[in-house]
């Protein structure tokens, strides 16, 4: 077999073209990047002895140098590829463009990432008006041969020259129509001749040119289209979408042709080795017989399960199942692949690592380490934690009251509830807007994907299980049901009909994507089940862990679902929230109204205890005396109200982390003592002022006809106007960076002392009963120590009351958010007096940033546009300026106290990047939202495996 080696005293120039075929392949499985994965696959199959068509690889550097460089190809490679097209005819003994017996090759796109439908293929090239009759006559198959030319023409016409498919596809279906034809195999070998006419003259029509007779004119144009379908709207959307780069390029294989469609014998089709809906191990797929390409996923023919190869054609069935489960076994993953038989002889097109649903990735994850294939740590890595969202979907009570109006395929699992929309358009726009709706179409085209993802669910009439609707519905996590054959579609209308129902545009449907029925009406979801696969999957994760995951909870009930999700304590309590509910709202309104009051009059008092002390004369001291006794009479009315309030609440928070304690039996629980401005509470002025006038207008009416203002409404009056003269007093420039947090506490310490005492109160309570109670109390917005000092003296005051009064005591510790700046930059001297860091990364990247989080809107996607920032700071932790904070603090704190715990408790905690971080700062834990919770479990284990991998880890 001749080499195409080089003298190795000669400089090697690049190699733009990489052949396979001979029983070997010059490229490998591990170069996706020059080749691409479909030709990586190629080389890879061929290296191994699979059957494979062979051909070669045109590197992905052609399409980087073609954009780079005006459209051009580099000076090198026509040489290497005419070189690698002459081997690849004498391996198949047949030449392009030969008008007797045509080598045929197909072109095909293939980038590093798979990208499926997106890109555009052509098969059968090198056909012509001469070489169709070489290849009739050779074949002895006439309707084969114009069958392969009325696609080649179809294609190139729709994907080189950029002629609507559908002026190719009215054609046919009008000749169909003519013939009483259902199915493209009914056709007669003089129709393919008619129709090949008919797309010649398409052609002519919309390109004013003819059809190009020429193979290697053929050949460049496909090419070239490939590399500019790299760059057409779908490419582009799907990789923003994805978020794959633009610059990497794509490969283009050209492959010489194998035949599905040569008769009764042959057929094409494609498969996984495993159900890649569900994870099931089951061999699974489709095939259509007597068919090429792209018919089996383009839904116009319903293809057979490939159970049926197995009675049509059992031993090509059985090599199929051999070779496939070697391919599985060597890539240690499920493998997505394609096949053609030609006459009885099977041959592999392409194999992929498959895609598959988030339930699938879990169970095949847990699966491939019991069956010994995987380990843990490569498991964990094998599922998106953001993917998890998925299977923490709500989804269909089991017994759905609703009529089932139609039945199909369960192509992607998972429920929907919607308003049926007809054009992936109108999925778009009613979706982005918010409403909840579901797209039905006959079969989705790849133009349709915005609508698709915008759907909450897809429904099509044809198409099998690896559809173009199913391919990628899975791969976005979105449900469907494909091949619902009764359902009859008028998308002009808007309107479908299910044996003799109709369904218009806007009226609701359920879908069960599991089991592939679709209901009339809105169904109610209900909670997801969180055992069996994903438990499996999840113990996984947690055994490969370091850093430990608690949840933000503020209400018993989160707590207990966030328990189940696998919350390992609680992170942040926000005490604030349970002062909103309509019973305590009155309560807490009082004790802001007295506080300022009673504050005023308090100091006064005070000062006039003071001056008695300091003052020696007689008289002097009767007169201060007198004046003492006045003050405490005015501050007497103020301090029952403030007080009386502050006693109305305790036992309300009380008995909230009563229940919380009680859910988290036996694990840590941090509770922030108030954080928001206090103005939060109250009335927004501006409705307070409207409201007033409205009240002084009436009673300036009623005086004009000397009538008195009813008692009522005068009563009304005063009490809204001295609302708003406290709403004005509390007003902020600058709430973000005003009164609130610790300093609230600073200035009202009953009421940290009444939190204080509720928590404590609540965890005596519930130790007496047996729970184990680990209370944690985190001072916010701390950024001097002697703040921390101040309300932490208050805490540890309080506690001693109530454990001497209750004569039990319970473990506690008091420790603190660190989210100003100067709190990190003095970590060490807070550290020596808190017990506990918690970094609160919302407020902390606002404070690094000088983003206010609320106004951030207006500008972050200006920046994210212009790429000043790769992302939004509130979404994915800064760690080159908040995560410099983050591990300077923890360092310095834990060097001040060596068992200071630390963790992070903003909306950091849920996202996999920030827990990456998190894990190699060495924090103990981070804390997410409940339905985040395994999300960042699974992301805590993904960074400890890599962590391990890039030897990174600090600790
Ligand atoms: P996609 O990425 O859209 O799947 P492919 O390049 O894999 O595009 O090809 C589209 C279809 O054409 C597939 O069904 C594939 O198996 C088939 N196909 C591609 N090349 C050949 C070939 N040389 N012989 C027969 N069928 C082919
Ligand atoms: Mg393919
Ligand atoms: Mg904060």
């Amino acid at each position: 077999m001749p080499s195409f080696d080089r003298h190795p005293a000669e400089p090697r120039s690049t190699q733009y073209v990489y052949y396979f075929g001979e029983g070997r392949a010059e490229g490998r499985g591990d170069l996706k990047d020059v080749l691409g994965g479909k030709g990586a696959g190629l080389a890879e199959m061929t290296n191994a002895g699979v059957p494979v068509p062979p051909g070669y690889t045109i590197a992905t550097e052609v399409c980087r140098h073609y954009y780079a460089h005006d459209k051009t190809l580099p000076p090198d490679f026509p040489i290497q590829e005419k070189v690698a097209l002459a081997r690849l005819e004498k391996e198949m003994g047949k030449r392009l463009g030969d008008p007797h017996d045509p080598l045929l090759v197909s072109v095909r796109s293939g980038a590093k990432f798979s990208m499926p439908g997106m890109m555009d293929t052509i098969l059968n090239l090198g056909l012509n008006d001469r070489s169709v009759a070489g290849l009739a006559k050779k074949t002895g198959n006439e309707r084969f041969a114009w069958d392969c030319y009325r696609r080649f023409v179809a294609m190139y016409g729709s994907v080189v020259l950029g002629i609507a498919k559908d002026e190719f596809e009215h054609k046919l279906s009008a000749l169909k129509g003519r013939r009483r034809a259902a199915l493209d195999t009914d056709l007669t070998p003089d129709d393919w001749k008619g129709l090949v006419a008919e797309f010649k003259a398409v052609v002519r029509k919309h390109s004013g040119k003819d059809f190009p007779q020429d193979p290697y004119q053929q050949l460049a144009g496909a090419r070239d289209a490939v590399f500019r379908s790299w760059m057409n709207d779908r490419a582009l959307f799907y990789r923003k979408q994805n978020r794959i780069p633009d610059d990497l390029g794509t490969a283009v294989n050209v492959q010489a042709m194998v035949f599905g469609n040569l008769g009764e014998g042959s057929g094409t089709g494609v498969g996984f080795t495993r159900n890649p809906a569900s994870g099931k191990k089951e061999f699974y797929g489709e095939f259509l017989v007597n068919a090429q390409g792209e018919d089996v996923v383009a839904g116009i023919r319903t293809p057979q399960p490939l159970s049926e190869l197995e009675k049509a054609m059992p031993r090509v069935y059985r090599e199929l199942r051999e070779v496939t489960r070697m391919l599985e076994k060597h890539y240690r993953d499920i493998q997505d692949f394609e096949f053609t038989i030609q006459d009885g002889k099977l041959y592999l097109l392409q194999t992929r690592i498959g895609k598959r649903t988030a339930a699938a990735a879990v169970k095949i994850a847990a699966d491939m380490v019991e069956e010994g294939l995987i380990k843990p740590e490569e498991a964990v890595l094998r599922v998106d934690p953001a993917s998890l969202n998925q299977l923490l979907h709500p989804s269909l009570d089991d017994k759905v009251k609703l009529p089932v109006i139609a039945k199909g395929l369960p192509a992607s699992p998972g429920a929907a509830v919607g308003q049926v929309v007809f054009t992936a358009d109108d999925a778009d726009r009613r979706g982005t807007a918010g409403e909840k709706v579901i797209l039905v179409r006959n079969e989705t085209v790849p133009d349709d994907i915005h609508g698709m993802a915008a759907a909450q669910g897809i429904l099509t009439a044809t198409g099998g299980m690896t559809s173009h609707a199913a391919v990628v519905a899975r791969g976005m996590g979105r449900c469907c049901i494909a091949g619902a054959s009764a359902v009859k579609i008028d998308a002009a209308r808007k309107v479908m009909t299910v044996e003799g129902k109709s369904v218009k545009e806007g009226d609701f449907i359920t879908l069960d994507g599991t089991r592939g029925l679709v209901y009339l009406g809105a169904a109610p979801l209900s909670d997801p089940k969180l055992t069996g696969d994903f438990a499996r999957f999840m113990a996984l994760a947690d055994k490969v862990r370091r850093l430990k995951v608690r949840t933000n909870s503020d209400t018993p009930e989160d707590s207990r679902k966030a328990r189940e999700f696998g919350a390992e304590g609680i992170g942040l309590c926000r005490t604030e929230h349970m002062f909103f509910a309509e019973d305590r709202l009155p309560h807490v309104v009082q004790m802001i109204l007295s506080a300022g009051r009673y504050k005023a009059l308090a100091a006064e008092v005070a000062a006039q205890e003071e001056a008695l002390a300091r003052e020696s004369n007689a008289r002097a001291r009767a007169a201060l005396r007198k004046d003492l006794a006045a003050a405490k009479a005015k501050l007497k009315a103020p301090e029952k109200a403030y007080k009386g309030a502050l006693a109305k609440l305790l036992p309300f928070q009380r008995r909230d982390f009563r229940g919380i304690f009680t859910a988290m039996d036996g694990l840590p629980v941090t509770i922030r003592t108030l954080d928001p401005p206090l103005h939060e509470f109250l009335p927004r002025r501006e409705e307070l002022i409207a409201e007033i006038v409205r009240m002084e207008t009436e009673v300036g009416f009623l005086a004009k006809r000397r009538k008195p203002a009813p008692p009522a409404l005068a009563r009304k009056l005063r009490e809204r106007q001295h609302l708003l003269a406290r709403v004005e007093e509390l007003h902020e420039f600058n709430p973000m960076l005003g009164h609130r947090g610790c300093r609230l506490g600073i200035t009202y310490p009953e009421v940290s002392a009444m939190q204080a005492r509720a928590i404590l109160e609540a965890a005596v309570q519930v130790a007496a009963k047996g729970v184990v109670v680990k209370p944690e109390i985190m001072i916010p917005l701390v950024g001097h120590v002697r703040e921390f000092r101040a309300q932490a003296e208050v805490v540890n005051r309080v506690a001693e009351e109530v454990f001497a009064k209750a004569g039990r005591r319970v473990e506690y510790l008091v420790g603190t958010m660190i989210e100003v700046p100067r709190a990190a930059l003095t970590a060490a001297q807070i550290a020596a007096e808190a017990q506990f860091f918690s970094f609160g990364t919302n407020d902390l990247t606002q404070m690094t940033y000088g983003f206010s989080r609320d106004d951030a809107g207006k500008f972050l996607p200006d920046y994210i546009a212009k790429k000043i920032l790769p992302g939004d700071p509130f979404v994915s932790l800064d760690v080159e300026g908040v995560g410099r904070l983050v591990r300077l603090a923890t360092d310095e704190g834990r060097a001040a106290r060596a068992d200071l715990k630390v963790g992070i408790c903003g909306e950091h905690g849920g996202d996999p990047a920030s827990v990456e971080f998190c894990h190699a700062a060495g924090l103990d834990y981070v804390s997410a939202s409940p339905f985040r919770v395994p999300i960042a479990r699974l992301a805590a284990a993904q960074a400890a495996v890599r962590g391990k991998v890039a030897g990174s880890d600090s600790r």
